[in-house]
């Protein structure tokens, strides 16, 4: 992460790293947690319900991050537990967020998810989408801090990151969700400002999450 910062002329602190703990073993987030790391990504809400309360109480300052998709029946359980949601895709949810989060007295940070790829099998808005799907979420008053994307396994993810830059700068946000194991340098050269790391800091997932 220095490294690639330096390389693009930008500061480590300007990147967050989540480190994604999905289906990782109890013991190796202990691990990483007893090193001091705080900030954690998970996939599904019921996995993190089930691991992350335990952890809060052994270990102060937790940030936890939703990277995974989001249905409107879990959103309540999100909005408590989470404190950033990457994959906001959709005129619903936007909508039932906004209704708890004037509930809750309190909205966790959001980023839109948007489909770079195209790919009909992937969740987020498509790309031609986001421009009105942000003046929506503004709409709604909803916290929105930036644009997240996968990009397609196949492709050069370089492209992605570079398309998500140009929709966040067009719409005046300046959180890019972008970057994994495999090519975070790469995101961070094109302006990543969260970083989703998992295999590289945890070791291979020992199941698979979706
Ligand atoms: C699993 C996952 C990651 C982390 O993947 P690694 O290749 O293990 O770094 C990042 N983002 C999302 C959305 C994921 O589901």
């Amino acid at each position: 992460m220095a490294k690639a910062a330096a390389k693009a002329g930008r500061t480590p602190a300007e990147v967050k790293l989540i480190a994604v703990s999905k289906v990782q073993p109890d013991a190796r987030v202990d691990a990483v947690l007893s090193e001091g790391h705080r900030v954690f990504g998970e996939n599904r809400v019921q996995e993190a319900q089930g691991k992350w309360p335990g952890f809060r109480e052994r270990f102060d300052g937790i940030e936890l991050h939703l990277i995974g998709p989001l249905q409107s029946n879990k959103a309540r359980v999100a909005m408590e537990l989470f404190d950033c949601i990457h994959t906001v895709d959709r005129r619903k949810i936007a909508a039932t967020i906004a209704r708890l989060a004037d509930e809750l007295g309190r909205c966790p940070e959001l980023f839109i998810q948007v489909n770079t790829g195209e790919e009909p099998q992937k969740a987020g808005c498509l790309p031609s989408e986001v421009d009105g799907f942000v003046a929506e979420c503004r709409m709604l008053s909803l916290p929105v801090k930036g644009l997240m994307c996968i990009p397609p396994v196949e492709e050069e993810p370089s492209l992605h990151f570079a398309l998500l830059a140009r929709m966040a700068a067009r719409n005046g946000l300046d959180g890019l969700s972008m970057g994994m194991s495999a090519d975070f340098e790469r995101a961070i050269a094109l302006g990543a400002t969260h970083i989703r790391v998992g295999s590289a800091i945890f070791g291979e997932r020992v199941s698979q999450a979706s």
